[in-house]
């Protein structure tokens, strides 16, 4: 009996080991098919949160740039390659090595001594004149070991070029005012010195005075048209506008000043439409024809004339036959207050802002302004706008 229980409990026992090895493997299985699918998704969950930090630097519009603790590019972003237009790899340069800028490096090691450094300003004349504002700080571990350093860059060169602008038009504006305001002041303090008692030159000063004030009245208008243009506050008041009709009504306003210089004005526009703002259009009219009459020919003639075009729209010239505009003025000729030939337009009254505002005059209505000129041959000014009903 014995023999033949021992041999059931060892067959038994062999069984019951090859059951829990069996078992034993397939949980082992088991465990390490969860262990590599874990690991996986771990994988997957630091790439996809390494993809995420990647797109969230390169979207910001913030130069960023992370040193390590040896002073060696660690990370630099979309937006920091494009400030400093670099398209190779800078991970492991130092700034030297990448940028040449001994600036930023001279920062870089006030940031390593200070802790960090706000809102300093950073030109680089060698990156077409870019200015930038740098925030940076040194980056310390949780036993305040120094790790690396963090820098933010921000691009000012629009805010720069817009600061510029405005000083040198405050300058310009100071300036043209200062002119026939200080014409005014002699010839008033003259006059009451005594020149009063002689009529004749009293008459002639008094007639200074008058142009002058008379130029002052222009410029302060042109300003305010200048301003209400560029801040958006004109509001366009759009209609049907019959052009010839209204070309000839520039011309009679003007009728006496061309006169004064011999010049004949023709009227070549065909009857044509214009969705527009009557008023505005007459003042884009009324700047060109009378440019032409002042910096044109004596004797010469000034002509508007225009067409439909294939898209559409209307485009109008303001031509004379006069000295014309240098090439490389023609385009200048839109900015504020820049003049061709200073004394001649202060001369004729002029204020330099004219075709400035014809150029936003145009704009507001979708159209555009450009001019061609030949040297000794005459300047054609051409400007269009959309189409009306009529
Ligand atoms: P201004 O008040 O000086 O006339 P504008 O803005 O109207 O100012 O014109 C700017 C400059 O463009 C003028 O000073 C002049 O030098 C030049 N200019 C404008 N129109 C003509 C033209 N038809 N022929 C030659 N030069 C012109």
């Amino acid at each position: 009996m014995w023999p033949f229980l021992t041999i059931i409990a060892i067959a038994a026992l062999v069984g019951l080991h090859f059951w829990w090895r069996a078992k034993f493997n397939a949980q082992k299985n088991q465990r390490v098919a969860e262990l590599e699918t874990f690991q996986r998704r771990q994988q997957q969950v630091s790439l996809d949160a390494k993809a995420q930090q990647q797109v969230l630097f390169n979207s910001m519009l913030e130069g960023l740039l992370l040193l390590d603790r040896n002073r060696k590019i660690y990370l630099a972003n979309r937006a920091f390659k494009n400030l400093f237009g670099l398209k190779i790899e800078l991970r492991g340069k130092t700034i030297m090595e990448a940028l040449r800028v001994h600036e930023l490096d001279e920062l870089v090691k006030r940031v390593e001594a200070e802790g960090q450094v706000f809102e300093h300003e950073l030109k680089l004349p060698e990156f077409s004149e870019r200015w930038l504002q740098v925030n940076a700080a040194v980056i310390s571990n949780a036993a305040g070991e120094r790790e690396g350093m963090i820098l933010v860059f921000h691009d000012l060169t629009r805010l720069k070029q817009l600061e510029r602008q405005r000083e040198e038009f405050v300058a310009n504006v100071s300036h043209e005012l200062r002119t026939p305001l200080s014409l005014i002041k002699g010839y008033v303090e003259t006059l009451l010195d005594g020149a009063r008692n002689n009529p004749e030159v009293a008459e002639r000063f008094l007639q200074i005075i008058e142009r002058n004030t008379n130029r002052l009245d222009l410029l302060i208008q042109d300003l305010l048209a200048i301003s209400a243009l560029e801040s958006g506050k004109m509001k366009l008041e759009l209609q049907s506008v019959e052009l010839r009709p209204l070309v000839e009504k520039v011309f009679n306003d003007l009728h006496s000043r061309a006169e004064n210089r011999g010049i004949k004005l023709v009227n070549e526009l065909p009857a044509m439409t214009a969705n527009a703002d009557v008023n505005r259009v007459d003042q884009v009219l009324a700047n060109l024809v009378d440019n032409a009459i002042k910096y044109g020919r004596a004797q010469g003639t000034v002509t508007v004339g225009g067409e439909k075009t294939d898209a559409g729209k209307l485009e109008i010239f303001v031509r004379d036959d006069g000295p014309g505009i240098p090439p490389e003025a023609l385009d200048r000729v839109f900015e504020r207050f820049y003049r061709v030939d200073k004394a001649r337009s202060r001369d004729q009254g002029g204020t330099g802002l004219g075709l400035s505002i014809v150029k936003h005059i145009v704009q507001s209505h979708g159209g555009e302004v450009w001019a061609k000129s030949e040297l000794g041959k005459g300047t054609t000014f051409y400007f269009t706008l959309p189409a009306g009903h009529g």
